[in-house]
């Protein structure tokens, strides 16, 4: 499998990431798409068929593009976790929590992440990879539109406990608002301060993908558990020193 990072042309999803999975057999799997043009012209350009969609979350920024590319690929599978399909009526597989299936070649398996939504999955690739939609971002976590701090922080360490080497593929690039509103917080931590300095240098399209690795020693919402960053939140539990962080970023 070959992944592909692309931005939107319309300024409107100058946030969002397109991720298209292209597999040996001339096939490809695209991955929330907000809309369809992007994806056609990359199909048509790399002469490629569509295999399925994979929808994280039921927000139209993930899943605008779905009935464009249906017409064009009426047959293409539209998969997601269970609930999400409540939302996405074009969705026909619909995979529970720790589900696994087979698309090309590469296994993946849906991992349920709510928080942000209350239907929220990722899909860890058997190559090492995650899309993580909006539940993780690079040094942010997703806003709480309908969970609770407490389901995102669980959905949080369901991600953090994967291998280092993970790569993430998240639904936005908020990656420079989210290392200014860490370093106002902790201006003092080591790891963020370095995290920080190495992301400043990167051109915005080389921001996306990057490590788990290095989200787990910078990412202060995925770090809301350790004794420093809950002293910084004045808070007593890491559930709600989530919630504070939350709170603060949503207020930037
Ligand atoms: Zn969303």
């Amino acid at each position: 499998m070959k992944l592909h990072t692309l931005l939107y042309n319309d300024e409107v999803f100058a946030s969002n990431r397109l991720y298209i999975m292209q597999h040996p057999d001339r096939s490809a799997t695209v991955v929330d798409p907000a809309s369809a043009s992007e994806v056609l012209e990359f199909l048509q350009k790399h002469d490629l068929n569509l295999a399925a969609i994979l929808i994280t979350h039921h927000h139209a920024d993930h899943t605008a593009g779905i009935p464009e590319l249906l017409a064009e690929y009426p047959d293409c599978p539209v998969i997601t976790g269970k609930g999400v399909e409540r939302q996405i009526k074009q969705a026909n597989h619909i995979l529970q929590d720790n589900d696994s299936m087979t698309i090309g070649d590469i296994n993946i398996r849906a991992m349920a992440t709510p928080g942000h939504t209350l239907a929220h999955y990722a899909f860890l690739t058997n190559t090492g990879v995650l899309f993580s939609g909006d539940c993780l971002f690079r040094l942010g976590c997703g806003r709480l539109f309908e969970g609770s701090p407490d389901m995102l922080w669980t959905s949080l360490l369901r991600i953090r406990a994967l291998p280092d080497t993970t790569v993430i593929c998240c639904g936005h690039d908020y990656a420079v608002d989210n290392a200014r509103f860490s370093l106002q917080f902790m201006p003092d931590d080591t790891a963020l301060t370095e995290a920080v300095q190495e992301l400043v240098q990167l051109e915005s399209e080389l921001r996306l993908p990057y490590l788990l690795g290095e989200d787990k020693r910078s990412n202060l919402f995925l770090r809301a558990d350790e004794p420093e960053v809950m002293a910084a939140a004045h808070c007593a539990s890491s559930r709600d020193t989530l919630a504070a962080l939350r709170r603060m970023r949503d207020n930037l």
